[in-house]
C-alpha cells in the first residue's frame, strides 16, 4: 500500500461551515445565493423522497436499487448543534482505540471536525489500515467510499455509513447490468475479447474511476481491468494501453476525456456510451477506431462549473489563480489555469508562498475550509452559487451521533459489506492499479 497522505483533522474555523452560510441565506441574513433551500433542513427531511435530494445532484434520476435509511430516532433529529457535538465528542471519547473516524473532504464542517483522518476517498480507505485493531471504521463519506474500506479493511472491522441514503449519483450511472450489456455489445463488434492480436493487445481494457461500485470494480478485476483515481488516471490509461488496443472507460466522461486528451488521444477517437441506447448510440466504424470508450456519467457538483465563471473571475480578480477538478467539462479544464484531484489543489494552496488569489473549481465544503485554513490568500468558490454535493450532505451529525452512541451501547447499525464473489476481483482490479507506475523518465502528476 502507498503511504498515506492526508490531513490529520482539526477543528475549523466557524465561518468554515456551509451549513452556517445556508442558514444566512435562508434567514435573509445574506445576499448570497443557494440552489436550494430545503438544504437548510435536516436530511431526514427528505431522505424519504425520491432523488438524490438538494444539492448539486437533485436533478439526477436516483436508481430504485438505491439503499433507503429507516428513520432517525427522534432524539438525534431534534438535537441542537452544540448538543450532537458533545454527544459525539462523548461517544468517541467512550470507544477510544475502537473507533476511526474518517471524513472526506467535500464532507460538511460540522461532521469533519469529529474525523480522526481528512481526505479523498482512497487516502481514508488507506489510513483505515492503520487501525488494524479498530472495531469499526466509520466512513463520514458516501456509499462507494464505504464498500472500498471494506474491501481493504480485515473481516472482523465494521465499515458504517452513517445515513444509508448518502450515495454517489456519478456512481449511479453505471449500474453493473448495463455495463455487462455494453460489454457483450462490445463483444459482438470486436469478437473475441481475450484473444491478444498481432501485438500482444486485446480489444479492450475496461478502466473504472475509483467512484463507482463494487460491482463495478468486480467486474473490472474479473476483465483485466484497473481501477484508477483522479490523481493516477493519466498513469492507468497508460497501463492499460500497455495491454490493451482501447479502452472502455467509466463512470465519469470527463476525467476520461481530460485525461485522454492530454495524453493525446484525438476527441473523435472518444466515443461516448449511452447505456440506454444500442451500441451505446455509436456507429460499428466509430467503435472499430476508438481509443476510449467514455460511459455517460458525469459528476453534477463539477458539471456545474462554466467557462463564463472563469472569465468572470479573472475580469473581477486580475492574476487570479483558476484550479478545477478533473471532473469538470473539458471545455472548462482547457480554460483553467490547472487541474487537479481535491489532493493536488489543496497541496497547490499549501504550496503557494506569496498571498495569492485562488478561484477553485470543486464541491464547496473543500473550497470554505481551505479558505478557513489559508487566510493569506483569497480563495473562493469559482460557482457563486452555494451548492454542496447533496449525497455527502446527507452525512449530518445527527446521524453521525446516532452511529456512535449505538457503537457505545454495543450496537453496530449501518454495516456495509461487500460479498466474497465481488469483493476477490475488485481486490485484484485496486492492487493492479497500487502496482502500476509511471513509465522510466515521467514523474506522476495529478491529472
Ligand atoms: S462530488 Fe460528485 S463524484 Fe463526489 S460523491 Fe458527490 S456526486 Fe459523487
Amino acid at each position: 500500500m502507498p503511504a498515506v497522505n492526508i490531513t490529520l483533522s482539526h477543528p475549523g474555523p466557524a465561518d468554515a461551515s456551509v451549513d452556517h452560510a445556508i442558514q444566512a441565506i435562508v434567514a435573509g441574513a445574506s445576499t448570497a445565493e443557494t440552489c436550494s433551500t430545503d438544504l437548510a433542513v435536516g436530511p431526514w427531511d427528505f431522505d424519504t423522497r425520491p432523488g438524490y435530494g438538494p444539492g448539486s445532484s437533485m436533478g439526477d434520476v436516483i436508481p430504485t436499487v438505491s439503499p433507503r435509511q429507516g428513520e432517525l430516532p427522534r432524539e438525534y433529529r431534534e438535537a441542537s448543534e452544540d448538543e450532537l457535538d458533545a454527544r459525539i465528542r462523548a461517544a468517541k471519547a467512550t470507544l477510544g482505540e475502537r473507533v476511526v473516524v474518517l471524513g472526506h473532504f467535500y464532507q460538511r464542517e460540522e461532521v469533519v471536525r469529529h474525523a480522526d483522518y481528512v481526505g479523498d476517498s482512497f487516502q481514508l480507505a488507506n489510513a483505515a489500515l492503520e487501525h488494524p485493531d479498530a472495531e469499526a471504521i466509520v466512513f463520514c463519506g458516501v456509499h462507494f467510499m464505504a464498500e472500498t474500506a471494506d474491501l481493504l479493511s480485515r473481516p472482523e472491522q465494521a465499515v458504517i455509513l452513517p445515513n444509508l441514503a448518502a450515495g454517489c449519483s456519478m456512481a449511479d450511472m453505471a449500474d453493473i447490468d448495463q455495463v455487462e450489456e455494453c460489454w457483450e455489445q462490445l463483444a459482438e463488434v470486436y469478437g473475441d475479447m481475450d484473444a491478444v492480436d498481432a501485438d500482444g493487445l486485446v480489444p479492450v481494457i475496461p478502466v473504472t474511476y475509483m467512484n463507482s461500485s463494487a460491482a463495478i470494480k468486480g467486474f473490472v478485476g474479473r476483465h483485466g481491468g484497473i481501477v484508477c483515481t483522479s490523481s493516477n488516471a493519466r498513469t492507468v490509461l497508460e497501463w492499460a494501453f500497455a495491454r490493451g488496443r482501447r479502452v472502455l472507460f467509466f463512470p465519469d466522461q470527463h476525467l476520461g476525456r481530460n485525461t485522454a486528451k492530454a495524453m493525446g488521444v484525438p476527441l473523435e477517437q472518444m466515443p461516448m456510451w449511452n447505456p440506454r441506447r444500442p451500441l451505446g448510440g455509436a456507429s460499428v466504424s466509430t467503435l472499430e477506431d476508438a481509443r476510449v470508450i467514455l460511459w455517460h456519467g458525469f459528476c453534477s457538483v463539477h458539471r456545474r462549473f462554466t467557462v463564463d465563471q472563469i472569465e468572470a473571475a479573472r475580469a473581477e480578480h486580475p492574476g487570479v489563480r483558476v484550479i478545477v477538478h478533473p471532473e469538470c467539462p473539458m471545455e472548462v479544464v482547457d480554460a483553467a489555469d490547472e487541474a487537479g484531484s481535491t489532493d493536488y489543489i489543496r497541496k497547490a494552496i499549501e504550496g503557494a508562498t506569496e498571498p495569492t488569489t485562488f478561484a477553485i473549481g470543486t464541491e464547496v465544503n473543500l473550497v470554505q475550509r481551505l479558505a478557513a485554513q489559508h487566510p493569506q490568500h483569497e480563495i473562493f468558490c469559482l460557482d457563486p452559487v452555494v451548492c454542496p454535493c447533496s449525497t455527502m450532505y446527507r452525512i449530518h451529525p445527527g446521524y453521525l451521533a446516532w452511529v456512535l452512541e449505538g457503537l457505545v451501547d454495543g450496537r453496530v447499525v449501518n454495516r456495509i459489506t461487500v460479498s466474497a464473489d465481488v469483493a476477490a476481483p475488485a481486490r485484484v482490479a485496486l492492487e493492479r492499479m497500487l502496482a502500476a507506475k509511471p513509465p522510466a523518465g515521467r514523474v506522476e502528476k495529478a491529472s
